[in-house]
């Protein structure tokens, strides 16, 4: 059926980003003078570190203004190998590297390259809210796994092993994970790759973007790293904008076995050709700067705080339940004692209090909700009172 505006079908049931959304909604009462607390923005308050700046300063005014080679500058294909190789054990030779414009688009390009209609894509819920729309836009039927939030929103053997078909053809693995805060552990890995490795031709994309955001005893591992075998079945996914504060330039980049890449580039070639090139200038001096190691550092001590603090404020909170994040910056926060739907409680939480977070039925799961720690202690602090206020007013 041909819509009213002559949309094509593939976008008819297409909903638009509600992280996005609701992120720019808070943007906007900000904008018109309303004290509205945003915990809804995946997106560190911090700016990029300078040295970054001042490196992507540096190729304007050298003129690197030009288009660039579609898979991005040799320089930064290198260089993500290279860190790929050194800090996640992942053997990627540079031209298994792709730069595209973000995270984002590394797995809309993938979907794109590696799905059929009828293939079936494994996705763990609550899962980040583009992976779905991605798969459908692909054609292929997306499987959900409800994890348990008594495991930490973490996918089991026995759950993947369930969800497994003759059409299943890939798992999306998001560790640290958007929107519980979920890291796998080694042992978690090894017995997913079991699984995994029992299934010919089932591929893993590994969303990694919140690898360097890790607190406590938490460690960040590479599934592609447990085994040569899982090497050949990983593909990697990640970006400049969570570790780096670096969201606006749209850096990301892809990783896999080469067919796939050479795929993703030809169809990056028909659509934005190469990220801006003096962005990834920007994004080499990230890589390659010894300054970078003690900027993140400092921007993940900071996380970790406004962690603990968001984590002692819910748990004070009566009807409400999360488990601790390890990883990113999320709370998903458990709120069925309410009674509310998801939506309803994050409708009220923002006419009554002011209060901006994202319902966690956009993440596949509708008795939670989403409240994001990449804002200012301040903000956190008074985002905490007006919930309390908020859950004692139900
Ligand atoms: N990934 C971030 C979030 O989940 C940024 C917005 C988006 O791209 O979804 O809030």
């Amino acid at each position: 059926m041909v819509s009213a505006a002559g949309l094509s079908q593939r976008v008819a049931h297409l909903s638009p980003s509600a992280t996005l959304s609701i992120s720019a909604m808070a943007k906007a009462m900000q904008a018109e003078g309303l004290d509205v607390c945003s915990l809804s923005a995946g997106e560190p308050d911090f700016d990029t570190p300078d040295h970054i700046r001042a490196a992507a300063i540096h190729a304007l005014q050298e003129g690197k203004t030009r288009y660039g080679p579609t898979a991005g500058i040799p320089a930064l294909r290198r260089a993500v190998a290279e860190k790929l190789q050194q800090e996640n054990g992942l053997p990627f030779r540079p031209e298994q590297v792709m730069i595209s414009n973000g995270g984002k688009q590394t797995l809309f390009n993938l979907a794109m390259v590696l799905l059929d209609p009828g293939d079936e894509v494994i996705l763990p819920a609550p899962f980040w809210v583009s992976y779905p729309e991605m798969v459908t836009l692909a054609g292929a039927k997306v499987v959900r796994v409800q994890t348990e939030e008594a495991r930490g929103f973490k996918l089991t053997p026995e759950q993947l092993r369930q969800a497994l078909t003759p059409r299943s053809k890939l798992l999306i693995l998001n560790s640290p994970a958007n929107p519980t805060g979920a890291v796998y552990s080694r042992q978690e890995l090894a017995a997913l790759a079991e699984v995994i490795l029992s299934v010919p031709g089932l591929y893993v994309v590994c969303d990694e973007i919140y690898e360097k955001l890790v607190y406590g005893e938490a460690r960040h591992i590479s599934l592609g790293s447990l085994s040569p075998e899982l090497f050949q079945r990983t593909i990697l996914s990640s970006g400049f904008a969570k570790a780096y504060a670096m969201t606006g330039w749209r850096v990301g980049y892809l990783a896999g076995p080469q067919p796939i890449i050479d795929a993703a580039i030809t169809l990056q070639s028909h659509s934005t050709s190469n990220v801006c090139t003096f962005a990834q200038y920007g994004a080499l001096e990230a890589l390659t700067s010894p300054l970078s190691a003690a900027a993140v550092e400092k921007m993940r001590r900071e996380f970790s705080r406004r962690r603990d603090l968001m984590l002692q404020g819910i748990r004070s909170l009566p009807a409400m339940t999360c488990p601790q994040p390890d990883g990113a910056f999320y709370v998903f926060v458990n709120i069925c004692q309410t009674g509310l739907s998801s939506v309803e409680f994050c409708q009220r939480l923002l006419q009554d209090q002011q209060v901006a977070a994202v319902p966690g039925v956009a993440f596949g799961v509708d008795h939670c909700i989403r409240l994001s720690y990449a804002t200012d202690r301040a903000t956190l602090e008074k985002g905490l009172q007006r919930l309390e206020a908020f859950v004692h007013s139900l």
